[in-house]
Parts: C-alpha cells; structure tokens; sequence
C-alpha cells in the first residue's frame, strides 16, 4: 500500500466518523428538545378544577382518579359523594364482575353485593348462642362474635331491655332457599332489593345477626335506641343505615348487626362511616393510613 492510499483511508476514516457525530447529536437535540417542548405542555394544560377538589378530600385515592372522574361525568355529585360512591364499587354493575371475599380479613371480611363467599365456605368456629339470647332458628355465630354478643344482651337486660338473636348464621344453602322464595314472591327485582343472594349474604360469614324482630317497627323500640347508644362499644354496627342505603346496596335495616370488633366499630361510628367505605379506604388502600 503506497502512503498516499493510506492517507485517503484515514481522511474518509475520519469523515464517517465526523458524520457519524453529526447525527448522533442531531438525534440527541431532537429528542430531549421533543421531551422538553411534551414537559411544557403538559405544565400549561389547565387541571381540572373537579380533580382538584377531589384530592382534597379526606377518602380520596389515587389509584381510583380516572374512575372518579368518569362517573362524575354528566352527575351533578359532591366531590365527598363523588369518591364514597366510586370507592364502594357504584360505578360498576352489582353482581357483576364480581370478586371473592378475603378470608383472612377475618372480622372485616366484606361481603355484599361485589364481593361474595363461596359454596363451601363455613366458618371453622361457629358456637351456638344459649337459648336465653335467642328466638329463632339460626343460632350460630362465630366464637369471637357471640361471646361479643352475649356480653351486649347481658349489658342491655340491667338496663332492662332485651337483645335477642333471631337469625345469625346462615349456610349458603339456606340463603339459596331464602333467595329464592323471595323471588318467587315478590320477583327478582324486589327481592335483591331486600335480600342477598346466595353467596352474597353477610349472614353467611358468621358475624352477623339480627336482632328481636326483623321488620322496620323495630326502630321505634327501645331496645333499637339502646343499641344505637352502645352497639358499637361491643363491637357491632348497624350495618345497613338509613341514609346509606345506595352504599350498602341494601334498604334501611333497622335490625340488622354486624360484628367487626370494638376498634374499628368505634372508629366507623366516630366517622359514621360504612363498612364498604372503610374497606375500600382502610384495607383496600393500605397506602393511605
Ligand atoms: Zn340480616
């Protein structure tokens, strides 16, 4: 190879290479300019002054920003009824999409009209109540909740009112029995109105019961009085409140309790909230507390 073959190797050796750099740096400008100008425009885009107010309120969750904000679409809501709503699963259709019940939230395990029990589940430690507590069939709740329960009528009698179980827990079967009468009744509407379906019923998870009578005149008794004043202090809630009744997906139930242990139940009357509401905050979002 002469030298002057050599030097014209290593000159176009150099120009690829210069050229090289250029389009290197080309390309580099062109894309950080690209993010630069995106990161701009992102900064100028107006917030919705709807998701502002939303992140201020107290049960707002972040991972649920897009629900919120397309179910508030076309409703006239309050930002507080906006999140309840969304939280508690209202922007999807009941008995769809449908998810099991974590067993292991134990006292706190949700069921109703999104989150269900399946066939086979029977609590392992189910006790019957003594009959002095009882006036109806289904006698049984879980140990935990019954001692709970016994230790609230025995308060309420030196107070001289009397708190008895007339339906605790309730097998899947019974439930289907139930259901199914109801329907065959009053037809499928009406009775998911007032009852749960097989699987869905919280009756089935041993922590519930419902007390002395089940009709709405119970709420004129003192006995529906004493246990508005100390229910909670034993553990148990009115599950389905009055003016809850969209949350809970069930009709006011004046007597209808559902043990959840007296921390959280004073802590859900301190902030009158429902379970489904505390759910979705407290266990649902871990991240929030
Ligand atoms: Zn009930």
């Amino acid at each position: 190879m002469t030298k002057q073959r050599k030097k014209k190797k290593r000159n176009t050796f150099i120009v690829i290479n210069i050229l090289l750099l250029i389009i290197i740096g080309t390309l580099v400008y062109f894309l950080t300019t690209d993010k630069k100008e995106e990161k701009n425009i992102q900064a100028n885009q107006p917030v919705d002054p709807l998701e502002n107010s939303l992140k201020e309120e107290t049960y707002y969750i972040e991972a649920n920003l897009n629900r919120y904000l397309t179910y508030a679409k076309d409703k006239n809501l309050s930002p507080s009824k906006i999140i309840a709503d969304v939280n508690c699963n209202l922007d999807k259709e009941k008995y769809k999409d449908t998810i099991a019940t974590n067993l292991q939230d134990n006292n706190l395990m949700l069921v109703n009209k999104y989150y269900y029990l399946t066939e086979d589940y029977e609590p392992d430690d189910l006790i019957t109540l003594n009959a002095k507590y009882n006036t109806g069939i289904n006698s049984q709740m879980r140990k935990e909740a019954a001692n709970a329960f016994m230790e609230m009528s025995d308060a309420a009698t030196l107070d001289n009112i009397i708190i008895k179980n007339a339906s605790a827990y309730r097998t899947y079967k019974y439930q289907t029995t139930l259901y199914n009468n109801y329907v065959e009744r009053d037809g499928k509407t009406a009775a998911d109105t007032y009852s749960a379906r097989p699987g869905f019923s919280e009756h089935q998870t041993g922590l519930a019961t419902d007390i002395n009578q089940i009709d709405n005149s119970f709420e004129n008794t003192d006995a529906f009085k004493w246990l508005q004043k100390n229910a909670y202090k034993y553990g148990f809630i009115l599950r389905f409140p009055k003016d809850k009744e969209d949350i809970t997906g069930y009709q006011y139930e004046p007597w209808h309790y559902r043990y959840v242990g007296s921390k959280i139940a004073n802590q859900l009357q301190k902030e009158n909230l429902t379970l489904e509401e505390y759910y979705a905050y407290y266990i649902q979002n871990k991240n929030s507390n």
